[in-house]
């Protein structure tokens, strides 16, 4: 029987082992984190490695849009991804994930709107899980998979891929194990996104760059917010920022949320990220504002250049992101603690364990401005975001790099290595994780079937 070793319990992982087990082939997840069980979150390695991935506690809202967390178009037609997409959505419905209905007219008013401040605005089928409800929707997902036969190895790291005459044959683990397979999974996330670029090198297998997104987490009172989010959950803005032409674009809205922090212990890096829990409320809602940097000869890495703008913020922010109002900002003056709170109406931040500072001294000045450019036009939209008291921190950073060269089912220049999830740059989120472990899971199939 054709044997599948998948690097990743996340949801690229996941939904590639179920859709392989369910082919009936024989499948181990290996993954240096732990069963979900045992995770804590409280832990920063717990936080992001282990049953689930960085998708247990996360937010949990899930885009049911093919075009949204990656692009599927770029694999498959349009018709084709709409399809996948409609499949994972009916496979989230097992486990009573259901899509928010909106109002129609609500959302083409909304639509009009942006339109008219020269913003777009895209609408999406969306589904949010919640934080605290996503552990227990992951022990399910687990038990199914063991019903199906899948095999677990958590706390193990694995370390290369092993491949003789342009055929893969396994993966090693750190203490040399070697885990023999037929077709290997490389899906490890946003944090193994360095292995994959230094594996997928040592093979001599091309890697294009993706752009990575830098900017800041925004925090305003929810009220701010609240018309907005009652037509679309999560509202995805695209805003053109005139003085340099770039695109900046709103991500992971997470009303009544908080925001957390998100440690890159690897690269002495830390950042911020945000979610909203189901059952506990702040009075904030947060939301990533984000610039995309492409770079082209002869400094390509963009992980690596968005990785040395986060050190800088780190070591602005001593260790910890850097949080600034926007009056402070556009007064070129650094924040304290006793600045952000002079006023009832001050926005509490949610996200204490960080330094008043400045963001000017953390960021580019390109990106400074495109986000104060940014936040001017989506105030057009929603009035109030563009007030002295609006809390920003800083860095936040979603890296994309490292996308190998793959057909149109991921696998690579090397027969059988297949890539799935945000660690191969294919995927910036749980649905595109998911779908791309399904494209990849199908392609290993026809393979295995060949
Ligand atoms: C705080 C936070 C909030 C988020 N909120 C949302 C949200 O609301 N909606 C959304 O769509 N997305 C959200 N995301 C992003 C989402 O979690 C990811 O896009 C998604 O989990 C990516 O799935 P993946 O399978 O590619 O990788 P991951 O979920 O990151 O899983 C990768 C797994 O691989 C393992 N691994 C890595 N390297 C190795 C190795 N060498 N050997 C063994 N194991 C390895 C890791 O331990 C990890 O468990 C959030 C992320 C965070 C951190």
């Amino acid at each position: 029987m054709t044997h599948v070793a998948i690097v990743g319990a996340g949801p690229a992982g996941l939904f590639a082992a179920l859709e392989l087990a369910q082919g009936g082939l024989e499948v181990t997840v290996l993954d240096m984190g732990k069963p979900v069980a045992e995770r804590d979150r409280g832990d920063g390695f717990d936080l992001l490695h282990g049953m689930g991935g960085s998708g247990t506690y996360s937010d949990g809202k899930i885009n049911f849009h093919p075009q949204v967390g990656g692009d599927l178009m770029e694999f498959m037609s349009p018709n084709q991804a709409w399809a996948l997409m409609d499949h994972i959505e009916a496979l989230f419905e097992r486990y009573d994930v259901a899509v928010m209905t909106t109002d129609d007219q609500e959302t083409l008013d909304l639509e009009k709107q942006a339109a008219k401040a020269g913003v777009r605005f895209l609408p999406i089928r969306q589904a949010h899980i919640g934080s605290d409800h996503l552990t227990a929707m992951m022990e399910r997902f687990y038990e199914d998979l063991l019903d199906l036969g899948v095999q677990f190895r958590f706390r193990v790291r694995a370390t290369d891929v092993v491949a003789e005459d342009g055929q893969v044959h396994g993966v090693t683990l750190e203490d040399d194990e070697l885990i023999a397979a037929d077709a290997v999974l490389l899906a490890p996330g946003r944090i193994g996104s360095e292995w994959v670029r230094r594996v997928l090198q040592q093979h001599g297998l091309s890697v294009v760059y993706n752009p990575v997104d830098i900017g800041v987490r925004v925090e305003v009172p929810a009220i701010v917010m609240a018309d907005v989010i009652a037509v679309s959950y999560d509202p995805k803005f695209y805003i053109r920022a005139p003085t340099y032409d770039d695109m900046v674009r709103t991500f992971c809205v997470s009303p009544h949320g908080f925001v957390v922090k998100e440690t890159y212990a690897e690269e002495g890096v830390v950042g911020v990220n945000g979610h909203a829990l189901k059952d506990r409320n702040s009075n904030n809602t947060n939301f990533a504002l984000l610039t995309s940097i492409n770079l082209t000869e002869p400094v390509e890495s963009t992980t690596a250049y968005g990785v040395s703008i986060a050190r800088l913020a780190t070591t602005i922010g001593g260790g910890r992101p850097t949080l600034q109002s926007l009056g402070d900002l556009r007064r070129h003056r650094r924040s304290t603690w006793s600045r952000l709170s002079k006023s009832p109406g001050d926005v509490v931040p949610t996200l204490e364990d960080a330094t008043p500072g400045d963001i000017s001294m953390a960021l580019p000045h390109r990106i400074v401005t495109d986000l104060l450019e940014a936040l001017d036009i989506l105030a057009r939209i929603i009035p109030g975001l563009d007030a002295d008291r609006t809390l920003l921190y800083a860095p936040e950073l979603k890296r994309y790099a490292n996308k190998p060269k793959t057909d149109r089912h991921l696998q690579t220049e090397l027969a059988g290595l297949f890539v799935a999830g945000d660690g191969a740059g294919v995927a910036r989120g749980i649905g595109g994780a998911a779908a791309t472990g399904e494209i990849a899971a199908r392609g290993i199939l026809a393979m295995a079937r060949a």
